[in-house]
């Protein structure tokens, strides 16, 4: 026989990934039990329920910085997230780390976000403020396991606990409903060393892309973006004047630095412990810190882009309270959540589920 079997590839990755990997044998348990696939790993399986998922591919109307609708060729929450998976994959796999689980992870990331970024994600934090707050990782853990219905059975896509933990990554506030088992006495458990790389690779995706939107947006100027020691350096080791070039370039540069950065503390962390920090080296830490004080004060913080997303906000917590005040206006699917999950939490998961143009129709 030459085709591959599931076991066949689990046969692989015990032969071929570094001791610090996640082998697809320890993926933990599903919550429901499920017999093995034929072709696929665990996490092969968990990376195509996320693809399918109704939420990902909200994705593609969701904010990154640029509302969606504003161009055709800004990074949307999609693109991002695609971004972050193909650099996951190739950061994974050249620690032989597992590829399949940075892929899952990387294209689940940012499902929790809601419409219009950071700022509708603070909007609906201050709309929950009485009842448990908001944050998009804890809600994109919660998508995965709860608000994805597709198979009748309430517990979301099931995937494995190793996919559901590394989701569960920064602070969670204080009353968020999470799943009981992805707390030990109330902390968070240890992620895969998978969970970080995909964070690194996150940071890689957005300081590089979104240079490249701001420069297509027009809210600065390459010979301002040149001023930046990551510019020089990549226009130094590329040789080339043009700008794509040159942020793909810095791409390269921060990817191969992380790579090289992790490889040494791996081969020095004593077997058997917990995996080393995953970060890059200092030079290059300072020189990402830099791009990420320019993006901030000439992209993030511009008034044209914050007048759209504090537009957006605005809507978010005016249609918040507008459904509160009178819950028969959601959709028949959405309200019989409020028994289960009280009137503010359904509320907060259909809007933060809302794609950018959605939103401003439901708000209009
Ligand atoms: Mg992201």
């Amino acid at each position: 026989m030459v085709w591959l079997r599931r076991e066949d590839h689990e046969d692989r990755e015990l032969r071929w990934l570094s001791p610090w990997a996640t082998q697809s044998c320890n993926a933990g348990p599903r919550r429901l039990a499920e017999a093995d696939d034929p072709l696929r790993t665990p996490f092969q399986r968990d990376r195509d329920r996320i693809l399918h998922a109704s939420s990902f591919r909200r994705m593609q109307h969701k904010t990154q910085v640029m509302a969606a609708f504003e161009g055709d060729h800004f990074r949307s929450r999609m693109t991002h997230s695609l971004e972050v998976a193909q650099m996951g994959r190739g950061v994974a796999r050249a620690l032989r780390c597992n590829d399949d689980l940075a892929e899952a992870i990387a294209l689940a990331h940012d499902l929790g976000h809601p419409p219009f970024g950071h700022v509708g994600e603070e909007a609906l934090h201050e709309a929950m403020r009485d009842h448990g707050g908001f944050r998009h990782n804890a809600q994109g853990a919660r998508t995965v396991d709860y608000l994805e219905d597709r198979y009748g059975h309430g517990l979301g896509l099931n995937l494995t606990l190793a996919v559901r933990t590394s989701l569960l990554k920064g602070r969670i506030p204080d009353g968020f409903p999470v799943s009981d088992d992805l707390l030990i006495d109330g902390a968070k458990q240890p992620v895969p060393i998978e969970a970080d790389l995909v964070d690194q690779c996150d940071k890689i995706a957005y300081l590089s892309h979104d240079l490249d939107d701001g420069l297509r947006a027009n809210l600065f100027a390459e010979e301002e973006a040149a001023e930046l020691s990551l510019w020089r350096d990549a226009v130094a080791s590329c040789g080339s004047t043009n700008r794509q070039r040159i942020v793909s370039e810095i791409t390269s540069l921060l990817i191969h630095d992380l790579v090289a950065t992790v490889d040494e503390a791996l081969a020095k962390a004593p077997a058997g412990g917990k995996y080393p920090r995953i970060r890059h080296s200092d030079p290059v830490v300072v020189q990402a810190q830099e791009l990420l004080a320019f993006l901030r004060k000439r992209f993030y913080h511009a008034p044209s882009v914050l007048t759209v997303m504090q537009d957006g906000a605005q809507r978010i917590g005016t249609l918040f309270e507008k459904l509160v005040a009178d819950p028969s206006q959601l959709p028949e699917h959405i309200r019989g959540r409020i028994e289960r999950d009280g009137i503010e939490r359904t509320i907060c998961d259909y809007i933060a589920g809302m794609t950018d143009r959605f939103l401003i129709r439901a708000s209009s």
